[in-house]
């Protein structure tokens, strides 16, 4: 097994219920709903995506054999940016593309050999290991959901899954994020109000677009 990462690099988790947390995030190069070319978003599953997840050319990007030395490598980014005397346990979020398609346990056992938590934001389209400390599942249309229960389910919305066809799955939270784009205004007033009819779900905006940080 081989593990093709876009980009690695410590920030601040900026959505959900993690939102504010030191953390490093690992992208995965790849997904299964979109190639990540233009050409294909009019015909892909998932169209909307502003993520570039083509390719091992960003910051910290690469490929690697060894699930031990990629855990090295994500431990070392944490390393980069907070001392050892620090409290707070190292945080990871494997996140894409769609990151199912390469995390495996090798690397969760790897991760946690290491002191890291592993976190994942995943489209829900392929099982996660129960191993995963931190399961997000972001719904999309057009593609089976078979990741249906974790701890935090978000949702873009307006969206064609609405929240009331995944209200009922076995999550902890529950969180509704307004679509970015030149309807972000809108459809944060929407969500809003769909949030204060509705207090199962909880507002989650994109702090770190907020303030400009990865
Ligand atoms: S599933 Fe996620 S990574 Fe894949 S195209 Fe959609 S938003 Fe982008």
């Amino acid at each position: 097994m081989s593990y093709a990462l876009k980009e690695i690099f410590p920030t601040l988790q900026g959505e959900g219920a993690h939102s504010g947390r030191a953390a490093v995030f690992a992208r995965f190069a790849g997904c299964n709903l979109w190639s990540g070319r233009e050409a294909d978003r009019a015909t892909a599953a998932c169209n909307f995506c502003d993520t570039d997840f083509i390719g091992t050319d960003g910051p910290g990007g690469g490929r690697w054999t060894d699930a031990g030395a990629l855990g090295d490598a994500l431990l070392a980014c944490w390393t980069s940016v907070v001392s050892g005397s620090q409290r707070g346990r190292p945080y990871v979020v494997f996140t894409g593309g769609e990151p199912m398609l390469q995390l495996n346990e090798a690397l969760i056992g790897a991760c946690h050999e290491r002191g890291l938590e592993v976190a994942i934001e995943t489209n829900g389209t392929i099982p996660v290991p129960s191993s995963v400390d931190w399961i997000c599942v972001s719904p999309k249309p057009s593609s089976e959901l078979v990741q249906t229960e974790g701890d935090e389910l978000k949702l873009v919305y307006p969206h064609a899954v609405r929240p009331e066809s995944v209200a009922g799955l076995d999550f902890a939270h529950f969180f509704l994020q307004p679509m970015d784009g030149p309807e972000r205004e809108a459809n944060t007033a929407a969500a809003v109000a769909y949030c204060l009819a509705h207090p199962q779900w909880r507002l989650s905006l994109q702090t770190h677009k907020l303030v400009g940080i990865p």
